[in-house]
């Protein structure tokens, strides 16, 4: 791939540490953010920096979004200066915030009559991956404009998944999603069961280890658990809205996910309780607090 100019919107958790592994994997970058002071570094760092979407959607091949959800990308994308404005035929936009199938199709939808190409390429990994490059990105769209960008995801990640047509990708992130909170509600559960019935968190943590259910995620949040701090990697409004996503997918789909959209009543009601902006690992908390049990023993 020749070095197509890079343009990279929202410098949140996740797209300041992915738009300085582009900048550092050599593409020319320019980036833009709603809170300009985030965008001081990545200019310390060698990249441009657009004053407005359009500005940044004229100097760039390629833009990238990195955004809360729908209603940010679309706020980015629309309007006087928007990054629609600043499009044009042949080259592409890829949405790599998480949003639904449903309104990856319609973004798709949207600029196709601009002769825009658009992918949906959400990712797996938080925090720590995005600042290693080691994400897995979970592409939707044209099989070629995803081979084509393969060395520029590969910035930002280990691995690219081509799910399949547009949309797709977002229903891969949907699934993982998925699982991946109700995994950690589930250990929420084990900890509050446990901690009841009087078992120390050493108990609780080695026999889980030794037992085949081991995995990394339940290794990563056992520090935040056992001392009841929850410093954000995947804040806990993320997790809110995309299991919000999958609900509404499942419904479209006909697909049955009862124990999901349990999940996002558990996970709203958090949100409610002012734990949005902690670790989605906080949803123990919500359970501890229910059984009467707050810290580690
Ligand atoms: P974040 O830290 O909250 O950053 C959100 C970004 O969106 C910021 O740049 C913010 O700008 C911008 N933004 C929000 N609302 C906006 C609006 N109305 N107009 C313009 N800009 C707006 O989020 P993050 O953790 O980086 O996550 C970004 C996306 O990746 C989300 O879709 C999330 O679900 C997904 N994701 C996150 C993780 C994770 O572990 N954190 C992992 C995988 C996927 P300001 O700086 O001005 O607020």
């Amino acid at each position: 791939m020749d070095r197509k100019r890079i343009g990279f919107m929202g410098l949140g958790i996740m797209g300041r540490a992915m738009a300085e592994n582009v900048l550092q994997g050599g593409w020319p970058l320019t980036v833009y953010n709603r809170s300009r002071d985030k965008t001081v570094i990545l200019a310390e760092l060698g990249a441009n920096v657009a004053s407005t979407p359009k500005d940044l959607a004229q100097a760039s091949d390629v833009v990238i979004s990195m955004l809360t959800g729908p209603e940010a990308v679309y706020a980015l994308l629309t309007g006087e200066n928007g990054c629609a404005r600043g499009l044009e035929a042949g080259k592409v936009f890829v949405n790599m915030s998480t949003v639904s199938p449903a309104y990856a199709r319609e973004i798709a939808s949207g600029l196709a009559p601009l002769g825009v190409t658009y992918l949906d390429a959400p990712v797996s990994g938080s925090k720590k991956p995005a600042e290693e490059g080691s994400l897995v990105i979970l592409a939707g769209g044209p099989k070629e404009t995803v081979e084509e960008l393969t060395p520029l995801f590969l910035s930002m990640g280990k691995q690219v998944i081509h799910c399949g047509d547009v949309g797709q990708g977002s229903m891969a992130k949907m699934g993982i999603n998925m699982l991946l909170g109700t995994m950690m509600e589930a250990l929420g559960e084990m900890l509050s069961f446990g901690r009841a019935g009087g078992l120390s968190d050493d108990v609780l943590f080695e026999v889980l280890h030794a037992s085949t259910l081991a995995c990394g995620l339940f290794t990563l949040k056992e520090k935040m658990l056992r001392e009841d701090y929850y410093p954000a990697q995947f804040p806990l409004k993320h997790m809110a809205k995309d299991l919000k996503y999958a609900v509404d997918t499942a419904y479209e789909t006909g697909a049955a996910i009862p124990g999901a959209a349990a999940m996002q009543q558990l996970y709203t009601a958090a949100k409610a309780k002012d734990m949005g902006e902690m670790d989605f690992s906080a949803v123990a908390k919500v359970l501890l607090e229910l059984s009467g049990s707050k810290s580690g023993c």
